[in-house]
Order: structure tokens, then C-alpha cells, then sequence
């Protein structure tokens, strides 16, 4: 796949983003988070099954590319002409890098593996096996094109932060992190490295105005087409309630739809933190109109086959059960995804956290609004009941260790598992991780060491209920990958007693 350079000039601005972030795991999302584990299978094997690289334009440019390295092009071409930016898979690095290049921008979502996921499931394997993400990261700034012609190295993106909070900026070789998004400041750091100025090592960002953000020029992998930025419910533990609330107007949504489609992007990603804030009323009521209207245009759009939404809260499931209603049978009928019996299915990714409703009232009550924190786990049952009725079988996130996090908090946890016995979830359990632009960042992670019984007791009702109600449906491929860490758990007997009963129950045994 490797082709050497061939224009020795190269390009001025190049920009890229590992093997493992460019890759679409054959339109699969969900599978991505697999990118976060330690596998023990050589790169060469990966790369060509669990991580193809998306197809090249014939000039050996990427077809496909992560939507934030989209926007930064976007900007870049606007001043620099597209004739001097181009966006390209790592192992082309060494046709486009040359004397002429000034700039590699790298856009990175899990360089050192250490977000939720990552951190979670690598520290359940407990041998020193480096995530998938962190080799792949590696590999990519050690390619010789960038060693021979020492372009200025600038590393942005939702996981740039890991660079700064690890302090290995200087060993990486990378000349700026640019934290935060970038819209508004993007351009005058890449002029500077352009013009050979000194740069600075550390950008955090301005909030960008929304009339600076701008629409993609070139397709981005899944789909992915934002159409809220921002949530404001200000859950301590999340960046993207940091930033300012935003919904994009139809048009620029779908023009970027169109683009994609056109392109020959089969789904298309509707990026949110959640849906139901698309131009969301005060106190966070969703706002019916606008999302069905949204929902039933972009699905109007020639070409696209299938609709992808990243993100929802449950509340306003209960809040509005007519807006499920509405838009779920569009949502299945444009989804990607089979259940068992070959039913049709649509899945989103949605935050259920604790069952505590101690731990909602201090880390999460905007989660809740309009409701008060108490009905939480009143709320997540009867929106699960809501979205399984209308075929929607989502993907939960729960988050163990958070701080201050009591016997009695993990307890409610557990019971209201229990309550959902029977439920379509498939749910990923994940230790706290104090991230760098969060409210919580001065607080300590989670690690196994601290973990309880109780604990423990999370994960593997989690697992078991993912293993009796997904084996056969789309997710059986990490349903394996997990046992597959269950079992090197149980083997290397690594954590003690505590483990032992959570991993004979998710083997059902
Ligand atoms: S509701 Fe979700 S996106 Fe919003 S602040 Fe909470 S965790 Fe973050």
C-alpha cells in the first residue's frame, strides 16, 4: 500500500490521522471501540481485518477522512488554496511529505489510549500490551518522510489532551497541541508554520463563533455530519458540555449530507451529543418539529442508505415519546443494523452512568432536566421501554468509581440492572477517567486496585446480559474480543478472588 514519493517537493500542508482513526472498520462504528484494546495479533493482520484502510482518489489522497480533520481542510484550503493541502492515509505520508512541506497536521481521538473505553478494557487485560490506538499512533509519527524532511508537527483533536496530561509532547516530536475546537484559532497557528515562525506548544482554544465553523469540502468517514456542537446538561465528567451549545441550520446539515452521499458515503452519521437538543426549547424541552423535519430530510437525500444517530439523553425519551415515535420507524428502516430472526433494529449511543441518584444530583443533574434528579431511574426504565418498543436497542454507557462513589451508590447500580433484566441494551461498563477539559479533572481515575466486589458485580451483570442478548446480533464480533479478555483475566488469575465469581458468571458457568 506504501507508495515512496515520486514528486520529491511534496505537498506544503499535509494533514493525516493513524491507521486506526481512518479506518471505517468496515462501516461499523460500534466495532471502533475495539480499537482501544491491546490485541495480540500482528498490525499486518489487523490493518487488513479489523481496520481496512477506506478506499484512495487516484491521486493517492484519502476518500474518506475523521469529519474534524474535514473541517480543519476546509479552513486550510479557504486560504491556502487546495492546490497546497491534502488529506492522506499515514502510509502515504512518504508520497506526499517532501522538501516543500511545511506542516503535518495530525487529527487524533485516542492517541495513548487512555479515554473511557481504552483505559477500561486495557487495564482489565493487565499485561503490557499497549492499545491498538497508541501503537498505531506511534507508528505513524516514526514514519521516515517525517524524520528526513522535519515538517513543523501540529496534534489536534478530542484526544489531543493526552499528550499534555502524559507530557510526552517532546519524545512524540510534536511541535504544537492544539486543545479545545479549533475553528477559531486553527488558521493562524498553520500560517505561523507555514512562514517558519516559532510556534507555540500548547493551543487551547476560544470558543469558535458559529458563523467560522464551515461546512466539509470532502467526505468524511461514516458520514459523520454534525448537526448539534455542545450540550450544556454539564455532567463533571464530559468535555463536550464544556463548549458552547449549538445547533446547525438545516441547510449547512444538508449540504454536507449531500456531499457525502454523493460521494459514495453508504451511511451518513448524524453527529450530536444528543439528538433531542437539535434546536432544543428552554429547560432542555425537545423540540418535536425540528427533529422529525431533520430525520425525514436527510433521509430524503438520494444515496443515502443508511442514518446513524451518534447520540441521545433519555430524558426527553419520556419528555416526548411521540418524537421516538415519529422518527423511529425512518430510523430503522435507513439502519445498518440486524437483530436475531433478521429484524431490523436502530441502536444510539445513550449514558445511563449510575443508578445513584446521589451521584446524578452531584456529577449529572442537567442529565435529568426537566425532571428531578430522584425519578432517575424511574426515567432510564421507562425510556428504555420506550426506545425497545419502537425498535431502538442502544448502547449504555456506565461509569464506576466516580468519585465520592459508595457501597450503597454501586448498590443502586446494581438494582437498577436488575430492573432492566430483559431490556435490549448492550452496555459497556467503564472506569472514571478524569480527561483534561472536564470539571472533574483534578480528580484521580479509577483503577482496578480500588474496585469492590460490588463493583466487579457491575461489570459482570453488564457482560453477561451483552453475551445472552447480543451473541447472535451485530456485536457478537466484540462480544468476542471481551470474552476473550475475560478469559486471559480468569487465566492470569491477575486480580485476585474478587474477580473470580464476575468472570465465571459471564462465562455462565
Ligand atoms: S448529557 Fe452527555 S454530552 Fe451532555 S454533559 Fe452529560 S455526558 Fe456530556
Amino acid at each position: 500500500m506504501s507508495d515512496k514519493n515520486n514528486n520529491e517537493d511534496g505537498k506544503k500542508i499535509v494533514l493525516t490521522a493513524s491507521a486506526i482513526e481512518m479506518s471505517d472498520f468496515n462501516l461499523n462504528p460500534f466495532i471502533a471501540f475495539s480499537g482501544g484494546f491491546p490485541m495480540f495479533l500482528p498490525k499486518e493482520f489487523l490493518r487488513k481485518r479489523l481496520y481496512p484502510p477506506t478506499p484512495f482518489n487516484k491521486d493517492g489522497t484519502a476518500k474518506f477522512a475523521p469529519y474534524g480533520l474535514r473541517k480543519i481542510e476546509s479552513i486550510l484550503i479557504d486560504y491556502f488554496g487546495e492546490e497546497n493541502v491534502v488529506t492522506v492515509y499515514p502510509s502515504m505520508l512518504e508520497k506526499f511529505v517532501g522538501k516543500k512541506t511545511k506542516v503535518v497536521g495530525i487529527s487524533t481521538m485516542d492517541p495513548l489510549g487512555i479515554g473511557f473505553v481504552s483505559r477500561t478494557y486495557t487495564s482489565f487485560i493487565g499485561i503490557s500490551g499497549k492499545p491498538m490506538t497508541t501503537v498505531e499512533f506511534e507508528n505513524m509519527l516514526s514514519n521516515p518522510s517525517l524524520r528526513k524532511y522535519r515538517p513543523k508537527i501540529i496534534v489536534g483533536g478530542s484526544g489531543a489532551w493526552q499528550i499534555v496530561k502524559a507530557g510526552v509532547q517532546d519524545q512524540l516530536g510534536i511541535d504544537t497541541v492544539v486543545i479545545g475546537e479549533a475553528e477559531e484559532d486553527v488558521l493562524d497557528i498553520f500560517k505561523k508554520a507555514v512562514n517558519g515562525e516559532e510556534l507555540p506548544r500548547q493551543v487551547i482554544c476560544r470558543k469558535p463563533r458559529p458563523e467560522n465553523i464551515p461546512c466539509i469540502k470532502k467526505p468524511s468517514l461514516f458520514g459523520v455530519v454534525e448537526v448539534t456542537r455542545g450540550c450544556g446538561r454539564g455532567c463533571h465528567f464530559c468535555s463536550p458540555t464544556l463548549r458552547q451549545r449549538y445547533s446547525f441550520p438545516l441547510d449547512h446539515i444538508l449540504k454536507e449530507v449531500e456531499l457525502n452521499a454523493k460521494n459514495g458515503t453508504r451511511m451518513i452519521t448524524l453527529q450530536t451529543d444528543d439528538i433531542f437538543l437539535y434546536k432544543t426549547y428552554p429547560n432542555f424541552i425537545p423540540n418535536k418539529e425540528a427533529i422529525v423535519e431533520l430525520i425525514n430530510s436527510v433521509a430524503k437525500v438520494e444515496g443515502v442508505e443508511y442514518i446513524q444517530i451518534a447520540h441521545a439523553a433519555l430524558a426527553p425519551v419520556v419528555c416526548n415519546p411521540s418524537i421516538v415515535k415519529e422518527i423511529a420507524p425512518t430510523l430503522v428502516d435507513k439502519s445498518r443494523w440486524v437483530y436475531v430472526n433478521n429484524e431490523k433494529y436502530a441502536t444510539f449511543e445513550i449514558g445511563i452512568e449510575t443508578g445513584s441518584v446521589k451521584l446524578i444530583s452531584k456529577y449529572m443533574r442537567g442529565k435529568m432536566l426537566p425532571y428531578p434528579p430522584e425519578q432517575w431511574p424511574d426515567i432510564v426504565v421507562q425510556a428504555l421501554g420506550i426506545l425497545n418498543d419502537n425498535q431502538i436497542y442502544p448502547l449504555a454507557t456506565l461509569i464506576t468509581g466516580l468519585p465520592g462513589e459508595t457501597k450503597e451508590d454501586v448498590i443502586a447500580t446494581l438494582e437498577l440492572l436488575d430492573r432492566l433484566k430483559g431490556s435490549r441494551i448492550f452496555y459497556v461498563p467503564l472506569l472514571f477517567t478524569s480527561e483534561m477539559d472536564c470539571i472533574l479533572n483534578r480528580e484521580r481515575h479509577a483503577d482496578l486496585r480500588s474496585l469492590t466486589e460490588l463493583h466487579w458485580e457491575v461489570f459482570s451483570t453488564c457482560w453477561s446480559h451483552n453475551v445472552k442478548t447480543w451473541t447472535n446480533g451485530d456485536f457478537q464480533h466484540l462480544i468476542r474480543i471481551v470474552s476473550l479478555i475475560a478469559y486471559l483475566l480468569y487465566y492470569r488469575w491477575l486480580h485476585g478472588p474478587k474477580a473470580l465469581k464476575p468472570i465465571l458468571k459471564i462465562s455462565g458457568l
